[in-house]
């Protein structure tokens, strides 16, 4: 058949990490924790099951989470949102960005994008017959030329999908971004779509800025998250948005098509646990921090270079004095020869000829960041 994905294939997470199962090399690949989320929320899952909520959610999700996502946003980022017509429980954050862009973008429409972006955003918009346009993020600090966007812009663009902190690189928006975000849209009709999947994990005392944060930009915003990131439990797959109603609504009438509604037991769950144990986010940027600071004392004495992490648990390393070939190649024979699995950085962009720079995952128990540390060194 003729397909409506030309360029896509196999994700790259799918295809390192059964890499990494093949070679028995150290999984610093797709970015999930090797640590358990609280017990506390795996009790209430299981109790949650045990009381019966087996059967379909409510499709927005429960109201009790949705409440205490408002709570949360609420005391976060000073925003009142109203939890009946304004957020969305997800099958993670995956389905909302999905969601938000077939909910908007029309067909010949554009959204501009940031090279390097999250993989899944381009297929979204394609499938749309939608136009993403790629404006490369500057370096060292992967930073947004402004001007680039505003040059950027034309009577077809429908939206600017910002990510912050940002996968893969850890960036993170300044509030003076957002100001400019809010200028450059001001009195258009341009939808913001925020992934905010890591904004619970900043570093050195940074506060992450989100579009909820701000009042103009959070009146022509969809921000996501993902609990997969903050409760250390990628695989519950439960995600949420939030935008204002009239957006909202728009969102719903793809959400309810595309999944109906979200595994029912989770919601219970974190509902639960987020009433008893509101503060676990606000340790996140401690816990991550003093994980990324292990990770780089431990790779310190390797040839690779690292790169600043403000955010996120990813560690971008150039490793050009170790070998001098492209990203998949050096990715392919770090798993079978070196015995670790990273993620290179084409499927993320088209990269800039010559650059040789890995993302490794250190949301890692410290066991396995040794035994990678270890393996890299030698290298
Ligand atoms: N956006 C970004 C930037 C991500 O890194 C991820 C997952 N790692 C997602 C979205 C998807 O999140 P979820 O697993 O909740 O679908
Ligand atoms: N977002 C995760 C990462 O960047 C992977 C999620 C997935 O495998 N779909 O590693």
């Amino acid at each position: 058949i003729e397909t409506k994905l030309p360029k896509v294939g196999t994700t790259i997470f799918s295809v390192m990490s059964q890499l990494a199962l093949d070679h028995q090399a150290v999984n610093l690949g797709q970015g999930f924790p090797d640590f358990e989320p609280p017990q506390a929320l795996r009790d209430a899952l299981t109790r949650a099951m045990a009381e019966g909520r087996n059967q379909y959610a409510p499709g927005i999700g429960t109201a009790p989470l949705r409440e205490q996502i408002a709570l949360k946003t609420q005391r976060l980022y000073g925003r009142r949102v109203d939890a009946g017509t304004e957020i969305t429980v997800t099958s993670g954050a995956t389905e909302a960005l999905f969601a938000a862009i077939a909910a908007t973008v029309r067909a010949g429409e554009e959204v501009i994008v940031f090279d390097p972006a999250y993989d899944s955003y381009e297929p979204a918009i394609e499938l749309q017959r939608a136009r993403a346009v790629h404006i490369p993020l500057t370096l060292p600090d992967f930073a947004i030329d402004w001007q680039r966007v505003r040059d950027a812009i034309t009577p077809r663009t429908r939206m600017i999908l910002v990510n912050s902190p940002h996968n893969p690189s850890g960036a993170v928006l300044s509030a003076d971004d957002l100001d400019t975000l809010a200028e450059i849209t001001r009195d258009t009709d341009i939808v913001v779509l925020s992934d905010e999947v890591y904004e619970h994990i900043v570093y050195d005392g940074a506060r992450h800025e989100s579009v909820l944060r701000h009042p103009e930009l959070a009146e022509r915003s969809i921000a996501v998250s993902s609990f997969g990131k903050t409760y250390h439990c990628t695989g519950w797959k439960v995600g949420y948005a939030v935008a204002p109603a009239a957006l909202s609504a728009e969102f719903r009438k793809v959400h309810q098509y595309l999944t109906f509604c979200t595994f029912h037991p989770a919601q219970t769950a974190f509902a639960e646990f987020l009433a008893s144990d509101p503060a676990h986010y606000l340790e996140l940027p401690d816990f991550y921090q003093a994980k990324r600071d292990r990770f780089r004392a431990l790779l310190a004495p390797s040839r690779l270079k690292l790169l600043d992490v403000p955010g996120g648990y990813f560690q971008l390393v150039d490793y050009a004095a170790i070998r001098d070939e492209d990203d998949v190649a050096f990715s392919r024979w770090l798993v079978e020869q070196g015995g670790v699995a990273g993620i290179p950085l084409t499927p993320f962009y088209e990269c800039p000829p010559g650059t040789r720079l890995l993302r490794l995952c250190f949301a890692k128990s410290d066991a396995t960041m040794a035994a990678a540390a270890e393996r890299l060194c030698r290298l």
